[in-house]
């Protein structure tokens, strides 16, 4: 961990540190455990990864664990989470006894320690039949954007969801229908992390040497997994269009997720794409590298996160905080992160995007002024220290079940 709770102070101010204490106080005598089904790749591990030590050195009992699941388990949760997110996928019964099959064996394997049992996305959530098992507060952390799902997708996962003590989403426009209660809390980054640590300019220099990148011309960047709801292709064709007016160049780079198996299949697509132009450089970066990621993005001038469909976008946040101007998808939690006009574009099209990059590439004194407007909407909002402090206060809420209002 490179940050320590108190390194956080600088930038958010002492009180933000002072009152995580105060809360944690109230939180000890309770042991967090996280459950996931990734350790590496996607925003819910980068997440966990800074969240989890914070929570510890507050003195807070935390863990986090990850459920096992073979090919076929991965493949339907990702065609579930692919219809949660509105894509038109049928549920067949031969998925729901692969997904029950995974459940049964997570169920009889996993070992709950945790007072509150904190499971993240649809993939664990079947984990809540061992509920009956009395003296632990269970809560289901959802990261996608469900405001618009698949009829039979949410169907399958409601009664699941239901059973929950609450439910967490990233932004009010995800809120279900659902009879337990409901937190709003978006996601966050880490100002402190090797991905988002400030850089000299040689170790920026370095990276875009390596990866022959010119940083004499501009450089438009996207990073994210390789999933066709990030539209890559989308980035392609927006950067034609610039291309025509301005000489630049295009990264695309992305790794794989341990629970994405549709990773490879979309870079192929995208390695077709961009073959005949040396200036567009799809990257398959291997886990871990953070370092490389935020030099890359401390080198580019602009920063597209073109999704079709979006839970949160961490990529959008870890730009703005680097003073970057964004362009986004208007789609899902870009929209908390990009107000239009203010931190960068919202687009719905890839004409869009490229209208925008060529406003953008036109007029550096606004990249600045957005830039600026950006990292402190980042500030204020989307760092990890925020975070912390809302799951300390969703705990707290398990305490007190039918308080509006909990008197510190
Ligand atoms: N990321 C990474 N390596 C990659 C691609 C992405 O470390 O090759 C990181 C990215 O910087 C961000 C996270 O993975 O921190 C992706 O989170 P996001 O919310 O943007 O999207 P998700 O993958 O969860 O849909």
């Amino acid at each position: 961990m490179d940050g320590k709770l108190q390194d956080y102070a600088e930038i958010v101010g002492q009180e933000v540190i002072d009152e995580l204490y105060v809360l944690a106080e109230k939180t000890r005598h309770r042991h967090l455990q996280n459950i996931n089904s990734t350790a590496v790749g996607g925003g819910v591990a980068e997440i966990l990864t800074r969240i989890v030590p914070l929570l510890r050195e507050l003195g807070v009992p935390v863990s986090w664990e990850i459920i096992k699941g073979d090919e076929a388990f991965f493949s339907v949760t990702k065609a579930l989470h692919n219809a949660l997110h509105g894509a038109p996928v049928e549920i067949t019964p031969e998925m729901i006894e692969i997904f029950r099959a995974a459940t049964e064996m997570n169920c009889r394997e996993m070992e709950l320690r945790g007072d509150v049992v904190l499971i993240h996305d649809p993939q664990p959530v079947g984990l809540i039949d061992r509920k009956a098992e009395a003296g632990r507060g269970w809560i289901w952390r959802c990261h996608i954007d469900i405001s618009q799902p698949a009829p039979a997708a949410w169907e399958f996962l409601k009664p699941y969801v239901e059973r929950y003590d609450a439910s967490i989403f990233s932004m009010p426009d995800f809120a279900r229908d659902l009879p337990n209660p409901q937190y709003m809390i978006p996601p966050s980054i880490d100002p402190l992390s090797e991905k988002n640590k400030e850089l000299t300019a040689s170790q920026i220099d370095a990276v875009l040497q390596k990866y022959g990148l010119d940083p004499a011309r501009p450089i438009l960047t996207q990073i994210s997994r390789f999933d066709r709801l990030k539209d890559p292709l989308g980035v392609i064709a927006a950067y034609r269009m610039v291309k025509r007016r301005h000489d630049c160049q295009l990264v695309l780079a992305g790794g794989g997720a341990a629970d994405d198996p549709e990773g490879v299949e979309v870079l192929r697509e995208v390695e077709q794409q961009a073959a005949e132009d040396p200036d567009i450089h799809v990257l398959a970066l291997p886990p871990f590298s953070d370092l490389e990621i935020n030099a890359l993005v401390r080198g580019s001038t602009i920063v597209l996160q073109k999704s079709v469909r979006e839970g949160f976008g961490l990529t959008v946040s870890e730009a703005l905080w680097k003073r970057k101007p964004v362009i986004g998808g208007a789609v899902g939690g870009i929209k908390l992160q990009v107000i239009n006009g203010i931190t960068g574009f919202l687009v719905h099209s890839p004409e869009g995007a490229a209208t925008r990059a060529m406003q953008l590439l036109a007029d550096p004194e606004l990249r600045k002024r957005m830039g600026e407007n950006g990292r402190e909407h980042v500030r204020q909002n989307f760092l990890v220290t925020r975070h912390v402090k809302d799951y300390l206060l969703a705990m707290l809420a398990l305490d007190y079940p039918d308080h509006d209002l909990v008197n510190l």
